[in-house]
């Protein structure tokens, strides 16, 4: 009796995708999706007219403030984001400064020559032993295979913007292909009642503000956990791009983000085809081959601007990225840069400057860990160690007018930066202080409420014991090749130097105490007013 049935419902089955094949276009009537965005070209447009907020500062005499200038940090930035570059023409599959790897030590070696030409005479590249192994990707593919029960004359589509995840296994044989099955956004509600066991699952993954802080976050191990033999991250973002991000790789099974029009075409097929009543006939096919890299050795780029006591202030920021990393980390890189050009030529500071440009965080080792294992002298005379990461990147929201494919608003730029977080691990009143003069007097787009968190970079300072302040945020491009050097406007470069020379300045003035002992410490406001800082205005437009 049972095998009747069965029978019945298989039979009615192929009645019904028959009659569809007969009724329908391919892939139901759902246009294919475009191909990838062309990664070395914005997926936003920069030039609608109207410009970003300009930055308004004047120049004091004698004070090589012209070296601030936007004009002059975006230059660095541009020749910063010309090594990703290079790494995409040399053909390596996750490209940009992957820390190392050849562009990552050029990225190093030009810090290098930038601060020799600003006058630091010791500035050097300090090579360190890398333990862990780097996962390289060969090639690969994602395609939705064609079935007619999907709609006549439906073809195999591959989906341009699949990305492989790191630690993907090379796929025995090449090739695996498995229905698919659709998990919402991964949660445990989402999962109730789903059988993900030999099947190719999607996820879909909101980048809310970006994938730094999306909950789907690990879904992707717990899949492949719970049987699923690949996983593909179907990320809600604007155009077509590459994401590159271990938080959504699922071990050695094969794991591939996509852009926001394949992720559109998957959905609306798993949908239309469930609806129909043949979802078991639609197949996703995975291919992948890779290695990893062993033996490696990778680097951070240091300088000094020697003060006349013993106590150290260090200023880091990150070289390496994924894909043009305009934002993340081309700009705070460029602002180090800008940095130590400006401090050479003021008077000796009371502390020495250390500048670092580290690496360690897209691709294996740690350059922070590396550095203060090597150098035991930071370990009792660091006195803050400040941090210059994604420090401009010109915002992504939701707009005002509903997505013609009703994934909800469109995506516009907006003309200023992205809201940062400031942290200051001890909480000092006298860094809280100089902090909120970089919204009023600096016009640095910032929380209202700073805090004591200070992801990204400086964990690998955490051994030194000594406080640690930055501003981060990360935006709707975040670890993707939509984090182009047009989204870093000259503008918020200028913005974010001139408040950070401002708050070294600050540091290296100001009793120790009032940095070191924390919140506990009293404290009266002696800062001067923002007019005392920028008596005239002026526009960094070049
Ligand atoms: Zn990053
Ligand atoms: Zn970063």
């Amino acid at each position: 009796m049972r095998r009747t049935w069965t029978l019945l419902a298989a039979q009615t089955s192929i009645a019904a995708a028959s009659l569809l094949a007969q009724t329908t276009s391919a892939w139901f009537g759902v246009a294919p999706p475009p191909p990838a965005n062309d990664p070395t070209r914005p997926v936003m447009k920069y030039d609608g007219g109207y410009a970003p907020l300009a930055a308004q500062f004047a120049h004091r005499s004698g004070r090589f403030d012209e070296l601030l200038d936007g004009a002059a940090v975006k230059a660095d930035h541009r020749a910063i984001v010309g090594f990703s570059l290079e790494s995409l023409a040399a053909g390596d599959k996750v490209w940009g400064r992957r820390a190392a790897t050849p562009s990552f030590m050029h990225t190093l070696e030009w810090a290098v020559s930038r601060f020799k030409a600003a006058g630091l005479k010791d500035a050097v590249v300090e090579p360190f032993a890398v333990t862990a192994p780097m996962w390289v990707p060969q090639s690969w593919r994602v395609q939705v295979v064609g079935d007619p029960a999907l709609g006549a004359g439906t073809t195999t589509v591959t989906l341009a913007s699949a990305f492989p995840q790191s630690g993907g296994a090379t796929i025995p044989g090449g090739r695996v292909m498995a229905p698919v099955v659709f998990v919402g956004r991964g949660t445990d509600a989402d999962l109730a009642g789903r059988d993900v066991s030999g099947k190719i699952a999607v996820v879909h993954v909101r980048p809310e503000p970006s994938l730094f802080g999306s909950a789907e976050q690990g879904v992707a191990q717990k899949l492949a956990a719970k049987g699923a033999i690949g996983v593909v991250n179907a990320v809600e973002g604007p155009g077509n791009a590459f994401y590159f991000d271990p938080r959504f790789a699922c071990g050695k099974s094969p794991c591939f983000m996509i852009g926001g029009q394949d992720g559109w075409f998957l959905e609306q097929v798993i949908g239309k085809a469930a609806a129909a009543g043949v979802l078991d006939r639609l197949k996703i096919s995975l291919e992948l081959a890779s290695e990893e890299r062993s033996g490696l050795t990778s680097a951070n780029a240091v300088a000094t601007i020697p003060g006349a006591s013993p106590k150290r202030i260090i200023v880091n920021a990150h070289a390496d990225g994924y894909f043009q990393g305009g934002d993340d980390n081309a700009s705070g890189l460029a602002v180090l840069v800008g940095l130590a050009r400006y401090f050479a030529k003021q008077p000796q500071p009371k502390h020495t400057l250390i500048f670092v440009a580290s690496g360690g965080h897209h691709g294996p080792g740690n350059g922070p860990a590396a550095l203060v294992a090597s150098h035991p002298e930071l370990k009792d005379s660091t006195l803050l160690v400040i941090n210059l990461e994604h420090v401009a990147y010109l915002d992504v929201v939701r707009g005002k007018t509903r997505a013609t494919n009703n994934t909800g608003m469109v995506w516009e730029t907006s003309v200023t930066e992205s809201a940062k977080a400031v942290g200051v691990t001890n909480e000092s009143p006298f860094l809280f202080d100089v902090w909120s003069r970089a919204p009023r007097c600096f016009g640095v787009a910032t929380y209202q409420q700073p805090g004591t968190g200070v992801p990204g970079d400086l964990g690998g300072y955490r051994a030194l014991n000594a406080p640690m302040t930055q501003m981060i945020q990360s935006g709707t491009f975040y670890h993707s090749s939509g984090d182009v050097v047009e989204q870093v406007p000259a503008e918020g470069l200028e913005r974010a130097a001139r408040f950070h020379a401002y708050l070294i300045e600050q540091v290296d003035q100001a009793a120790e105490a009032l940095i070191t002992s924390g919140k506990s410490m009293p404290y009266v406001s002696r800062l001067g007013d923002c007019g005392a800082m920028m008596p005239a205005v002026r526009s960094s437009q070049p």
